[in-house]
């Protein structure tokens, strides 16, 4: 593969950008793969990644039935942050945020990490107390974060209204280096490095069936054919269900919509991203300059992959108090994502009842931050056939066993 520089820049510049290289490899599916891995957004390719450059197995083919990244990996609103309450949340979470300092790099492909921070603003007394708690429970984690007076806050986000009517901010809780990066190029840049590697990344190619004989599982039927491999790992977020289902389990999952949208572009008027969960809604502003705003999920489990109007309303309905300036904005374009949801809104990184079969799902509301870390963690997992210290908190075993990673009660939602 042809690094990409500022000399490549020049001197394809020179040559009328004739000598690009494709970013990566279209091919054919083989008959047999060491590794399989369903689902090319950015956990399922951050995980072959991982597992081709950390664990030298090359042999995998990661398999997507629609275009890599279009799932909700290609829909999310790129908050990255790892002021998470549990320990084995935080963790994984800063294990991840801090491969996204240096993701860039190791990719070769910029990625366009922001670190211009995050901000979870404390709108009840309870929300007060919990967020004093988990910037405790940071400190004690070694992790970057801190409790914030009303007064900071404004500093920090000029546009915010303080003394709203109805939830007046109280503090809030500040993890400078959070931040944003540019989705899309994460999913294509952990490709193109995996592709170099040589991972086969199928696009157009959905798995129908999982194929296992009594020593466990043996290959898959997709679109393309039948394929056969050793081990096989499903990252498919919202559709987890329906690939345990074909592999004959269940899994703690619920799918649902998440929604966002943004504005037209203005002008800068904020530099970090601002989350108030209170009111469930949350908002931070792309380079291009539109307002890039969230709200909640939806309140039914459903596979709607697009927009609602109530949900519209309802979103900006929560933030207009807090931000007046959006009252006069007009809306360029909202879409939806079908979220995989545990009932501890923790993921489920683990071995599954199928010999050989692994599942990575669960991220639910907030995975676009734990690409990188979970990758890592997946990689291990399938190269050992068994987690290590990052993933082994998040087994499917603690719906079992009632040793649940809390992070519902803790935050109130995800992102
Ligand atoms: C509106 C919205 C806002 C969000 N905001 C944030 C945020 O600000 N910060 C954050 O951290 N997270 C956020 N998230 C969550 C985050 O986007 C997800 O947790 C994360 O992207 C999940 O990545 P993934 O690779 O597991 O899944 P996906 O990116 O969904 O990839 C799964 C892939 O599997 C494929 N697939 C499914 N079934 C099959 C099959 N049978 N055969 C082959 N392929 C299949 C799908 O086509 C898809 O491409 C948000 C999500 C949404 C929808």
């Amino acid at each position: 593969m042809k690094r990409y520089s500022a000399f490549a820049i020049a001197r394809e510049a020179a040559r009328h950008h004739t000598g690009w290289e494709r970013a990566w490899a279209s091919p054919a599916p083989k008959d047999r793969y060491e590794v399989i891995v369903v689902g090319a957004g950015g956990h399922g390719l951050a995980t072959a990644y991982y597992l081709a450059k950390n664990h030298g197995i090359r042999n995998v083919a990661v398999l997507e039935k629609g275009w890599m990244g279009g799932g909700n990996t290609g829909r999310n609103t790129t908050i990255i942050r790892s002021n998470y309450l549990q320990d084995e949340s935080a963790a994984i979470f800063e294990k991840s945020r801090s491969l996204y300092e240096t993701l860039s790099q190791k990719l070769n492909y910029n990625i366009m990490f922001s670190p211009r921070g995050v901000l979870m603003l404390a709108q009840t007394e309870h929300e007060l107390r919990a967020w004093k708690r988990t910037a405790h429970a940071n400190r004690l984690a070694g992790i970057k974060s801190e409790f914030v007076s009303p007064r900071r806050i404004k500093d920090i986000v000029k546009i915010i209204e303080t003394k709203g009517p109805r939830y007046p901010v109280l503090g809030g809780l500040w993890q400078p280096r959070g931040g944003t990066a540019r989705h899309d190029a994460v999913a294509w840049g952990y490709a193109r490095a995996a592709s170099d590697l040589g991972v086969d990344i199928i696009q157009q190619c959905e798995v129908t069936g999982v194929d296992r004989d009594a020593s466990g599982v043996t290959g898959v039927q997709t679109t393309k054919g039948a394929i056969k491999c050793a081990k096989l790992c499903i990252v498919v977020a919202g559709s987890s269900g329906v690939l345990a289902e074909m592999a004959g389990f269940r899994l703690p999952v619920e799918s649902v919509a998440l929604q966002a949208l943004v504005s037209e572009p203005i002008k800068p008027v904020m530099d970090c991203v601002v989350m108030a969960n209170t009111v469930h809604g949350y908002m931070s502003q792309s380079d291009k300059g539109e307002l890039v705003i969230g709200g909640g999920a939806d309140g039914y489990n459903n596979y709607t992959q697009r927009g609602s109007f109530q949900h519209i309303e309802e979103t900006v309905r929560a933030l207009i108090e807090t931000f007046p300036l959006i009252s006069r904005l007009k809306m360029l374009r909202q879409w939806g994502g079908i979220v995989d949801m545990t009932g501890d809104r923790s993921p489920i990184i683990g071995k599954t009842p199928v010999p050989g079969m692994f599942v990575n799902c669960g991220w639910g509301t907030g995975g676009f931050k734990a690409i990188p870390g979970s990758g890592w963690a997946t990689a291990e997992m399938v190269a050992d056939g068994a987690p290590r210290a990052l993933a082994a908190p998040f087994s499917l075993d603690r719906f079992v066993e009632g040793r649940m990673i809390d992070e519902s009660v803790a935050a109130a939602v995800a992102h």
